[in-house]
């Protein structure tokens, strides 16, 4: 199985990951976790490059690289654990694409399904849980934590066309579940891990 976690930035994605490894461990399941942009060591010079805050390239540019991180995420990481019959539980894939270089930025879709077509032939998320949060409980999430990088330093504009993608996405697409992630850590804990649960059982 293939499980991508999505949100904006400061939706508590992080926080909830350790809980699903956890459960996973729990359950028996041998999961490989990885994230985007990263992954690979070419990946996490990338990811580093363009996150910086003083890195200035196109649209055009980001998204490619983006893409090549990918490419080779999926060759060298992706695909050989799901072929070796692994879960693999991915931190963003492309559905971060749609959303921030996509709505976030205005990058036409139909420029990032080409690559997409490409670079993924087919290959889909299984399930993808997106961590939803208005707009203004990330920004306040945020402010209060960590030293922000080059997308969290956009303007609250910028991320609430982040957030409306993502959801236009996952109203289209049932291998989304919208997780509201203003309810309590617990609450969210317990959803979790009756999703995680069901998966298994499938
Ligand atoms: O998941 P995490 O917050 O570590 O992601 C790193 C950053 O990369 C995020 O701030 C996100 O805004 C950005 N990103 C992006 N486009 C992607 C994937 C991630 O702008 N396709």
């Amino acid at each position: 199985r293939f499980i991508t976690l999505e949100g904006v930035d400061g939706a508590g994605k992080s926080t909830h990951l350790s809980f699903i490894r956890d459960t996973l461990a729990q359950l028996g399941v041998d999961a490989l976790f990885t994230r985007e942009p990263g992954g690979t060591a070419l990946g996490e010079r990338l990811r580093e490059l363009l996150l910086a805050v003083d890195t200035r390239v196109s649209l055009e540019a980001e998204t490619l690289l983006m893409f090549a991180a990918r490419e080779e995420h999926l060759a060298e990481v992706i695909r050989p654990a799901l072929e070796a019959g692994r879960w693999v539980v991915s931190d963003r894939f492309t559905d971060a694409t749609f959303a921030y270089q996509g709505g976030g930025r205005g990058l036409a879709a139909g420029r990032i399904e080409v690559l997409e077509e490409w670079v993924q032939r087919g290959l889909q998320p299984d399930l993808t849980l997106l961590f939803d949060v208005p707009t203004e409980v990330a920004a306040a999430r945020m402010a209060a934590s960590r030293s922000l990088d080059r997308f969290e330093r956009e303007a609250a504009d910028f991320h609430r066309r982040v957030r409306d993608a993502y959801l236009a996405r996952a109203k289209a697409d049932p291998r989304f579940v919208v997780i509201d992630s203003t309810q309590p850590i617990d609450a969210i804990q317990r959803e979790l891990a009756v999703l995680l649960a069901r998966c298994v059982e499938q």
